[in-house]
């Protein structure tokens, strides 16, 4: 049986679309020209490369011909520029360790990341904050540039060139699943045509291809998806002084959360969600203006009532009374000196997650968009290296069915607390800001709780 199976990025969740098993397909007998492969990635961005990756490292598929089609030029960095990319990604330990599986890690590691030992997120409506960290500062993240990913897996992608093939500056345009009722001069594989007009077959078409997936379309997968009401304004800014920087810090502020991620002794990375003529305005505005407005949304108070501090600080001192060693007391972030010229840009956010199979797009307020891709990729790895041992089709829909339920499971949970977040957040009603204030509060004083949320987001 020949299945589709796309993982799409943004929060990726993987998405199985299903043919039904074919009758007496045989096999094709028009193009003879045609290759067949085990494997087509179609989008070679950090999740597409991620995959043909782990498959091309994979011993049980040493046999087996893969092939990667993207429709960009290939990613290497020559020279690893002083000035850092203003794109940027936090990594999970459980990203960091599928990387490693396949040697991309080691490229990440020579060339430039920063370590992540504690995040702390609070609100600009009141004192409430979270802490996270670990007893023994184990690393809670990593922040890496995209392009040093990229460059990673491409260089990962080179080692195994005699098992994944790949066409960079290649568009696949149309993708025809076998017909289950034909039986005369039909494939039983996938075909997949591409942009100069030829075709290839594949036993398994994994999409890859973002959060407008073509293959997602083309496999008629239903996907539930909105735009938000904010674009994402991503700079890289230099502090005022050199610090130790290994803490991640978000604020929630009415219009969206404010993230700055450590880059470095001196810099820090910004993710600043708000809406979109805001963030236009965040983009256009003279350096020192915005320079101003950063270090406001970090440091200014202007949202706080005295209503809601009362009620906080009454809350925050039971639990200190209950829980004295449990409760975290408020770091400050460090402050912003200037941005880096041309650093400033914006992206518009949304949300997507494919009804049945995969396939997500997600607020970038939980940093976890590729990492939920990455964690697709070990899945589905893992399931099709023990379908490959034990000699099973690869399309079959009953290993393609157990990596479903998997990630569903884990997107699922992800998707609707990072959206529930983003909306919990975005209000100044005085009881849900005192319901959210309580509940951080609360939150924040049982360790626990907050272990779990940490295994969860560093899967
Ligand atoms: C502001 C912002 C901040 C973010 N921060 C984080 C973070 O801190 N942590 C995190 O985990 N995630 C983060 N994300 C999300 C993360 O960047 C994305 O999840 C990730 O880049 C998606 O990778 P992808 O490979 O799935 O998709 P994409 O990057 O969209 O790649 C898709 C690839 O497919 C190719 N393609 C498309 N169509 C075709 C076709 N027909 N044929 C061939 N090739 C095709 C494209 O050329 C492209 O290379 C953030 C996102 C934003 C916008």
């Amino acid at each position: 049986m020949a299945a589709c199976l796309a993982v799409t990025r943004c929060a990726a969740v993987p998405v199985a679309a299903r043919r039904g098993p074919l009758v007496s397909c045989r096999r094709w007998s028009g193009a003879s020209a045609d290759t067949v492969y085990d494997v087509v990635v179609s989008g070679g961005g950090l999740v597409g490369a991620a995959m043909a990756c782990a498959l091309g490292h994979d011993i049980h598929f040493r046999d087996k011909k893969i092939l990667l089609i993207e429709a960009g030029p290939k990613k290497v960095l020559e020279k690893l520029s002083d000035t850092y990319s203003n794109r940027v990604s936090s990594i999970s330990p459980g990203s960091a360790t599928l990387l490693s599986s396949f040697g991309a890690w080691d490229h990440v590691c020579n060339m430039r990341y920063r370590a992540f030992r504690r995040m702390q997120v609070w609100d600009a409506c009141s004192e409430a904050l979270i802490m996270f960290d670990k007893d023994n500062l184990d690393d809670m993240g990593y922040i890496v540039e995209n392009d040093v990913l990229m460059h990673a897996l491409t260089r990962q992608l080179e080692a195994v060139s005699d098992r994944v093939t790949v066409l960079y500056r290649s568009k696949a345009v149309g993708y025809t699943w076998p017909c289950p009722f034909s039986v005369a001069d039909s494939s039983p594989w996938v075909q997949v045509t591409l942009g100069d007009g030829s075709t290839l077959q594949t036993k398994l078409l994994v999409g890859a291809d973002g959060h407008n997936s073509v293959v997602r379309q083309a496999a008629g997968i239903r996907n539930v998806s909105w735009n938000y009401d904010q674009s994402a304004v991503v700079a890289t800014l230099h502090l005022s002084e050199a610090t130790e920087n290994n803490v991640a810090w978000q604020r929630f502020l009415p219009s969206g959360p404010i993230a700055l991620l450590p880059l470095s002794d001196t810099l820090s990375s910004l993710v600043w969600s708000t809406s979109h003529d805001h963030a236009a305005e965040l983009v256009h505005m003279d350096e020192e203006e915005f320079v101003d407005a950063v270090n406001s949304a970090f440091w200014s108070d202007a949202n706080h009532t005295d209503l809601i501090d009362s009620a906080g600080a009454l809350m925050q001192h039971a639990l200190v009374l209950l829980r004295p060693a449990r409760v975290s007391a408020r770091q400050l972030p460090p402050s912003v000196a200037r941005v880096d010229a041309k650093s400033r840009v914006l992206f518009p956010l949304g949300w997507g997650h494919a009804a049945e199979d995969a396939a997500h797009r997600v607020h970038p307020l939980a940093g976890q968009g590729v990492n939920m891709g990455f964690g697709d990729v070990s899945s589905l790895v893992q399931h099709l290296s023990s379908a490959a041992f034990n000699g099973k089709d690869l399309g079959s829909m009953s290993h393609l069915t157990g990596y479903e339920t998997e990630r569903q499971r884990h997107n699922t949970s992800l998707l609707a607390a990072t959206d529930l977040l983003k909306r919990l957040y975005s209000t100044q009603a005085t009881p849900l800001v005192l319901l959210r204030t309580w509940g951080l509060q609360a939150t924040n004083a049982v360790a626990p709780l907050k272990e779990q949320i940490m295994a969860f987001a560093s899967k």
